[in-house]
């Protein structure tokens, strides 16, 4: 894994912090993840940007090269869900976009069974590397003689350096396994050149084993034996599409968090979107939020201060009389959040 960035940023020091708190739940969710980070006893600078669909309704702006240099100023962004609406329209995802601009070319999605969560199933815990600036998400799709087309993307130089963040970041987490998902039987030449750039660099990791699964076959067996899969390295809508299923199997995507990693910068966020059917409520769970906040300490250098917020929000899930209604309790956002800070005074 990249950790120029987080080497630059000494203990001690504050931490400037660019937060987004995006759409539906997002606010709710980074309000109750502040809350928490604050409790960390670590100076933080947060600086908000009203990024995302409301936004845009109420100003006309999406988000501005002013915006994108601000962000990359700081320390790492926290980004809360953003809307986009389906259908053809000018309002382009945020989530994309920043992915985009900021060059965050690695998208990493921890999966795994925590205590105390009823679940599919136990004893799961995959990352998922996601490419994140290629394949179909690059926005080069048109409609001729009506017909829709869309181009997918995948250079050596993307997949080669994708290849190479999995399989540095199984060797840093002593990972045994890198799983090659694409579907190069039918997409010969696309994600032919995945799977070849991928496995080119796997020789460089002899103590890794590099295997492969066809999408379809890696959908399946995700359901069916999640414990066989360690680490999956795989384009990016084939990642989006893994990373929701693989969430549905360790309790819901109010669990999982996710990293946007580049050179220079990151943006953490949860993997889930802005849940409109319960925003408002002040119901979501915040956990995904706060875990990618946590894997936000460990990016900037501070792994102490993650392991204590990850350890806090495992206590607090496997005591149980603070969740939330999608893991079977009734606790607000901000009474598992208040959970989470009295765990944390613990620790
Ligand atoms: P979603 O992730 O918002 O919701 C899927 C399901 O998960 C819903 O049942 C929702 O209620 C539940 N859920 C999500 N987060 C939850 C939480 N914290 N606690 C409890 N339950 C939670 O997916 P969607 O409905 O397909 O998308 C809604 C919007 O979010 C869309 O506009 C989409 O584009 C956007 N989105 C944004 C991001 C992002 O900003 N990175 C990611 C995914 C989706």
């Amino acid at each position: 894994m990249n950790t120029s960035r987080s080497m630059e940023v000494q203990r001690g020091k504050m931490y400037k912090i660019a937060v987004v708190p995006g759409d539906g739940v997002g606010p709710e969710v980074t309000k109750a993840t502040l809350h928490v980070l604050k409790s960390l006893g670590l100076d933080f600078e947060f600086v908000i940007f009203n990024l995302g669909l409301e936004y845009w309704k109420e100003s006309g702006k999406q988000i501005s090269d002013e915006d994108i240099e601000a962000i990359r100023k700081t320390d790492a962004c926290l980004k809360g869900p953003t809307t986009t609406p389906p259908g053809p329209g000018v309002f382009r995802s945020v989530a994309v976009t920043l992915r985009q601009k900021l060059d965050l070319y690695a998208n990493v999605r921890p999966v795994k069974s925590r205590l105390g969560v009823k679940s599919l199933h136990s004893n799961v815990d995959i990352i998922i590397v996601r490419e994140n600036t290629e394949g179909m998400y690059k926005g080069l799709e048109f409609r001729v003689d009506g017909s829709a087309l869309g181009v997918r993307v995948i250079t050596s130089q993307g997949s080669n350096r994708i290849a190479h963040f999995a399989f540095e970041l199984a060797r840093l987490q002593k990972r045994r396994k890198v799983t090659i998902v694409h579907k190069a039987n039918i997409l010969k030449e696309t994600c032919g050149l995945f799977r070849e750039t991928c496995f080119n660099v796997a020789t460089q990791y002899p103590e890794i084993k590099a295997d492969e699964l066809i999408i379809d076959a890696a959908a399946m067996k995700l359901v069916m034996e999640p414990q066989e899969l360690d680490v999956i390295l795989t384009t990016n809508l084939f990642g989006d599409i893994l990373s929701d299923e693989a969430a549905g199997l360790v309790g819901g995507l109010g669990l999982i968090p996710s990293a946007n990693i580049g050179e220079h910068f990151a943006v953490f966020e949860p993997v889930h979107g802005s849940a409109p059917q319960i925003s408002g409520k002040g119901i979501a769970n915040p956990s995904a939020m706060m875990l990618s906040a946590a894997m936000m300490l460990r990016y900037l250098n501070i792994p102490e201060y993650a392991s204590r917020l990850e350890n806090a929000i495992d206590r607090v899930l496997e005591e149980g009389t603070a969740l939330t209604f999608d893991l079977g309790g009734s606790a607000s956002t901000m009474d598992m959040a208040d959970a989470v800070v009295t765990q944390v005074s613990k620790l």
